[in-house]
């Protein structure tokens, strides 16, 4: 789950994508009575640029199993979100840097942290089992 910017660099293999699988923590998913099922498949592309920063185009795809927020009942989602990462190599210019702005030390990046932030970002509030679930029927 790394980009060896350095050794990229040194091929000139400015760009290039990458594709692997990723066991998530397990306390990743929020949803109460959730949890997500097998691996998160994570694929994207990167460019480097000559000052050093990294441009990512980052994809991760992963389905969320476990109990409908409204009736209980099994449910199931995939979710698929795509984000775009820049890491610079030095920190700067914080206080107008958005959440997608990742520092790392010029040799490689380690893409974990950003895909764990992405598995929160793109998690839905609840999970239901079918498109407007109305939860248990209490009438009778
Ligand atoms: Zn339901």
């Amino acid at each position: 789950m790394e980009i060896e910017v350095r050794k990229l660099n040194a091929r000139k293999q400015y760009k290039g994508s990458f594709s692997f699988g990723y066991a998530p923590p397990a306390d990743c998913c929020l949803i109460p009575l959730c949890s997500v099922d097998g691996e998160v498949k994570v694929s994207g592309s990167y460019e480097i640029e000559e000052d050093g920063r990294v441009f990512v185009d980052l994809t991760v795809v992963y389905t969320i199993t476990g109990k409908c927020s409204y009736c209980l009942s099994p449910a199931r989602k995939e979710i698929v979100f795509t984000t775009e990462i820049l890491y610079d190599v030095t920190e700067k210019d914080v206080s107008d840097s958005d959440d997608d702005h990742y520092i790392y030390d010029g040799v490689k990046i380690d893409l974990r942290t950003a895909v764990d932030d992405a598995i929160l970002i793109s998690q839905p509030n609840i999970l239901l089992c079918r498109e407007g679930c109305k939860g248990i029927d209490v009438s009778n």
